[in-house]
């Protein structure tokens, strides 16, 4: 089994991925299919914890091919947040993947909206330091990226969401991405990322 260094883990909402403005666009292109469906006044209620899947559901559609192709089209935002962009360009070399909590299809389309090629890991732990912490194994960490388990000594975690850091294992390093925190390791700006690699 490969063995890396490291792995560096990028939350996908709120993070890399304006997810308000794929709210707003996503029903408009709703609207276009039934005009019952209001996806931005029913994930205002419950934002962190809104299952994307389940409300389309609702209404008999999927994030199916077919519905990430027509989405695509219609689309005219772009998602990108944070410069996610150059930060990647400027860790070659370095082993990326996203962790993020919901619908892998969903998180998926949000992927290649922002035109990222980067393994990911859909969850439905709330708590992604315990999620990690169960991944130690004989002193590494195994992470199963694309279908393939790989070891890495450390892992890297960055999260608008402090939650997600509180129970991250002593010898990874969790990242606060948010304008405002208290957490000893904040970042306003996603390139400060490699002030810490
Ligand atoms: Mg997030």
């Amino acid at each position: 089994m490969k063995i890396f260094d490291r792995i560096i883990l990028f939350d996908i909402d709120r993070t890399i991925f304006d997810s308000n403005k794929f709210v707003v666009e996503f029903d408009r292109f709703l609207a276009t299919k039934n005009s019952a469906i209001k996806l931005k006044q029913a994930s205002d209620k419950i934002p962190n914890n809104f299952d994307f899947a389940a409300f389309l559901e609702q209404f008999g559609l999927k994030v199916d091919d077919q519905l990430v192709s027509e989405f695509m089209a219609f689309n005219q935002q772009d998602y990108c947040l944070g410069n996610i962009k150059e930060t990647i360009s400027r860790l070659k070399g370095e082993r990326l993947a996203c962790l993020s909590y919901g619908d892998e299809d969903v998180q998926a389309l949000k992927l290649k909206l922002l035109d990222l090629d980067l393994p990911l890991i859909a969850t439905d732990n709330h708590d992604k330091g315990q999620l990690i912490a169960s991944w130690q194994r004989n002193g590494v960490y195994l992470v199963k990226l694309r279908g393939e388990t790989v070891a890495a000594r450390t892992l890297v975690l960055i999260d608008d969401k402090q939650t997600n850091l509180d129970n991250l294992p002593a010898d990874c390093l969790g990242l606060h991405f948010a304008k405002n925190s208290e957490h000893k390791n904040h970042i306003t700006d996603l390139n400060q990322l490699l002030d810490y690699l």
